[in-house]
């Protein structure tokens, strides 16, 4: 196969960003004429070969080992070098979750190939494939193209390409083989990251209201946590709010909280500074309000509204409730 997705389980099943590598992958087969496979490890293989079974891809490839029931960034390393040293994929590619970030940089290393992360959107150029991400926190777009003819492996920010653009279908499974030793695998990994305890995934949410600075004051948040109920809508914020303390950290959208792609993205007097657009410009439709008009965010919004939040959202939550 030409290019190989790699699968990842979240809670046994395939995880959000594994489906949505494969809507990239389907988008570049298309558009280069390629054909892909799904790789699927680890205790979860079987319900995840289920999950790949059912999308429009070549086939899917099982790999069951004792060593890789538990994930570890060596066994998983391991495992990938020898598969690409199988199958010579020209490219394998994944969702950059935290477990990518944990193990494949080991796999590019090690292979001395191109490990291009991150990335937001790929186009065909002739033959080949040029990978957009962005560099410097946001503020410029680098285009690369792999040239060494070797594997290159790529991994897709959340949202860059939407989950519900995969294409379904039916692919055969076939059994894959490698030979790992206890030996080889010297570090044993920690339960995997979670959001803080308590926490919200809002990466699955399908509205948000998120609000920013321009909420003014801790006694104010209520008037969000209320339209957001009128919405059946979970609270996002700006990292300022939760700075404050006027809410908890695992409700920051941005670069360093959490990523999200909501059919509804309410942005609530936050100015649109780049590290909270990187968190949520996958949202289908974004909806700012904002008292500045030259405010950025109006540069990403499908609708604004230049007003006060402190006077719009109770009017807005009681039309909304009537
Ligand atoms: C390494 C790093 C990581 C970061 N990570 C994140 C991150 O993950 N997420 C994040 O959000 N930020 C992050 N930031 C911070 C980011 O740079 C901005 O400072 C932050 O996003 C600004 O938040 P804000 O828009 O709420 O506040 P401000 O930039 O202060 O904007 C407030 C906005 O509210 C408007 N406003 C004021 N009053 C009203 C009103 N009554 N009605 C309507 N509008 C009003 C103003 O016009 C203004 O546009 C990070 C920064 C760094 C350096």
């Amino acid at each position: 196969m030409d290019i190989l997705i790699v699968f990842e389980a979240k809670e046994g099943q395939a995880h959000r960003m594994s489906l949505e590598a494969v809507a990239a992958a389907q988008s570049m087969a298309k558009e280069l004429n390629l054909t892909t496979a799904v790789l699927v490890m680890g205790k979860d293989a079987k319900s995840l070969a289920e999950n790949a079974s059912a999308l429009d891809v070549g086939e899917v490839l099982t790999l069951e080992h004792d060593l890789l029931s538990e994930y570890s960034a060596d066994g998983y390393t391991e495992a990938l070098k020898q598969i690409i040293a199988q199958e010579s994929p020209s490219y394998v590619v994944m969702g950059y979750t935290y477990q990518a970030r944990d193990w494949v940089p080991k796999v590019s290393a090690q292979l001395t190939i191109p490990y291009i992360s991150d990335v937001i959107s790929v186009k065909a150029e002739g033959e080949s494939p040029v990978f957009t991400r962005m560099v410097y926190n946001g503020k410029l777009i680098s285009d690369i193209t792999p040239t060494g003819g070797e594997t290159a492996i790529v991994s897709f920010q959340a949202a860059a390409y939407p989950e519900d653009s995969v294409i379904s279908g039916s692919a055969e499974t076939r059994s894959v083989e490698v030979e790992l030793g206890a030996s080889m695998i010297s570090t044993v990994s920690e339960p995997p990251f979670q959001e803080e305890s308590g926490g919200v995934d809002l990466s699955g949410a399908e509205v948000i209201v998120s609000v920013g600075r321009g909420i003014g004051k801790e006694e104010n948040i209520p008037l969000v946590e209320a339209l957001a109920k009128s919405l059946n809508a979970e609270v996002g914020s700006s990292r300022p709010i939760v700075d404050a303390g006027w809410l908890p950290t695992f409700r920051q959208v941005g670069s360093s909280g959490q990523s999200v792609a909501p059919k509804l993205y309410l942005a609530l007097g936050i100015s649109g500074a780049i590290q909270h657009i990187v968190g949520m410009k996958g949202s289908k439709n974004i909806v700012a309000i904002n008292k500045d008009a030259e405010a950025p965010i109006f540069e990403i919004a499908d609708y604004g509204v230049v007003g006060d939040i402190l006077e719009i959202l109770p009017k807005l939550t009681e039309a909304i409730e009537q």
